[in-house]
């Protein structure tokens, strides 16, 4: 999910709900597969609770529902690690959808994944290889590294740009 200047051109829970609706029902009618359909909006929605862990390496327990989704839209973070945000693993998924034989689950989590990310790569507009995981550790998982555009440093400026940082 997450961030623009303005704050309308990013990716939400509730988009992502709706792109993940708008593929399962396609995959569903291309390969006739519930488990495909289900496992791949699953992926593609829960993805995002990589966002908790972010938080909880901070905040540990001491925050609510409202100020998780608080700090997630306002940028108050200091690392943004995003562990399943990662390109490297749709190979992987790929890979391991081959090995188990086509697994309906496996191929579900698959494209679920790969979705969301190609979601989150256009409409949060990160630098190019933010989302991809050696480059984030190689950058310290610093949020201004990822959103260099609209980051932390940014947001601090003016008022007018304190909407715009984030992550996912
Ligand atoms: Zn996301």
């Amino acid at each position: 999910m997450l961030r623009s200047p303005g704050g309308d051109r990013r990716m939400r829970l509730e988009h992502h709900v709706a792109v993940s609706t708008v593929i399962s029902a396609a995959l569903f009618a291309v390969l006739k597969s519930w488990q495909v359909a289900v496992s791949s909006f699953l992926a593609g929605v829960f993805i995002d609770l990589d966002h908790f862990l972010d938080v909880f390496v901070e905040y540990k327990t001491g925050f609510t529902l409202r100020e998780f989704f608080d700090i997630c839209h306002n940028g108050r973070l200091e690392r943004l690690r995003l562990v399943l945000h990662s390109w490297e693993l749709v190979p992987l998924l790929a890979a391991a959808t081959l090995v188990s034989g086509s697994n309906p689950w496996v191929m579900g989590i698959a494209f679920g994944i790969a979705q969301h990310l190609v979601c989150d790569q256009f409409y949060n507009r990160p630098v190019p290889l933010a989302y991809f995981m050696i480059w984030r550790w190689r950058q310290g998982f610093l949020p201004d590294k990822m959103f260099n555009e609209f980051g932390k440093g940014a947001a601090t400026v003016g008022q007018e740009s304190t909407d715009v940082q984030g992550n996912n």
